[in-house]
């Protein structure tokens, strides 16, 4: 699995650290980052709920 995250989309609400903490972080400079792009199968729900928080559409998942 890979996160892809468009950083072009991002409005940097949060909802996806707040729905995977595991997953996304805000870096000292205020930038959203992907702590782990190609994060193992059990956290595939983890992502899938950043994925579904987002509301710009700025987060998806590859297999
Ligand atoms: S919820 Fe979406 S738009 Fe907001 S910080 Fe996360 S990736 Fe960026």
């Amino acid at each position: 699995m890979r996160i892809v995250f468009d950083r072009s989309r991002c409005k940097l609400h949060g909802q996806c650290r707040g729905a995977a903490p595991e997953l996304f972080d805000f870096a000292p400079d205020g930038s959203l980052v992907v702590l782990n792009e190609n994060p193992p199968e059990e956290l595939r729900e983890a992502a899938q709920d950043a994925v579904d928080a987002c509301p710009e559409q700025a987060i998806s998942i590859e297999d």
